[in-house]
């Protein structure tokens, strides 16, 4: 069954992040805030070096509940054995390469796969090492952030925060955050921004900014400018009242 518009809270629900074999505990606590601000809340370790830890908790300030909550399992296996899918992230290729994806569009994976009921978990290795290549096999996909080529390893809990983050933004949807937004000013209408570079242009010649009989690319340009600006009526008023003012400056 396909659900069209999956509330927040359940695709909370549905997706779990997996450290595993953490050695700083540090990085699990970071890791647990990283989830906690994007929305998440299921946290599972796998042979944790270190946990509960002191460091761990400090490290997360407010998302100590992601940290009580944390499950701890002996495999990555076991861990994930109930997610139809199982992602596995990787700072680097693999002898035998799988299927990479970047983090945003490996959220629209996630995406569709939440909205056909399926669990998934999104899978970080260790700070040293990585994943194994076996655990990387209990994998649908694997993810690789983009970075610079000659230094591809994130620290783990800034990994988990763009994960996370791109998986939220998946969810949101873009559609939304745009629509959201709330201008102050209408914006200007055609004819007003039509208006706005006719009187750029007066400006501009009786300043002789350009020669009236080749003025090539210029206008233009400047048309491109304004017609790209998503320019509003008051930003629109600004530059006019601007320009009548230089203009009666220029016939006294
Ligand atoms: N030296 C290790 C890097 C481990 S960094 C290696 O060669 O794999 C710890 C974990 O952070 C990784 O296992 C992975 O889960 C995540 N990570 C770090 N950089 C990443 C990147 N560029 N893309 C995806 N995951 C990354």
């Amino acid at each position: 069954m396909v659900i069209k518009n999956i509330p927040l809270k359940d695709y909370a629900d549905s997706i779990k992040i997996v450290l595993v074999g953490t050695t700083h505990p540090g990085n699990i606590g970071a890791a647990a805030r990283a989830i906690k601000t994007m929305g998440l809340r299921h946290l599972d370790l796998v042979c944790p070096k270190e946990f509960p830890s002191e460091q761990a908790i400090y490290r997360s300030k407010a998302a100590k509940d992601i940290l009580e909550n944390a499950r701890i399992y002996q495999s990555l296996l076991e861990s994930v054995k109930d997610c139809e899918m199982v992602i596995g992230t990787s700072a680097r290729n693999r002898k035998v390469p799988w299927p990479v994806l970047d983090p945003k569009n490996a959220s629209k994976e996630i995406n569709s796969n939440v909205r056909n009921n399926s669990k998934v978990a999104i899978v970080f290795g260790r700070e040293d090492r990585g994943l194994t290549n076996e655990e990387l096999g209990l994998c649908n996909l694997h993810v690789h952030i983009p970075t610079n080529e000659d230094y591809t390893s994130l620290n783990l809990a800034q990994a988990v925060q763009i994960m996370t983050y791109e998986v939220r933004m998946s969810f949101i949807g873009e559609d939304n955050l745009e629509s959201d937004q709330e201008w102050d000013v209408d914006i200007a209408t055609s004819d007003q921004t039509e208006r706005l570079i006719e009187h750029m242009d007066e400006l501009m010649q009786d300043v002789e900014f350009y020669d009236i009989e080749n003025p090539r690319k210029l206008l233009m340009r400047v048309r491109r400018f304004f017609k790209r600006s998503g320019i509003d009526v008051m930003e629109a008023n600004i530059f006019r009242g601007l320009f009548s003012t230089i203009q009666k400056k220029l016939d006294k």
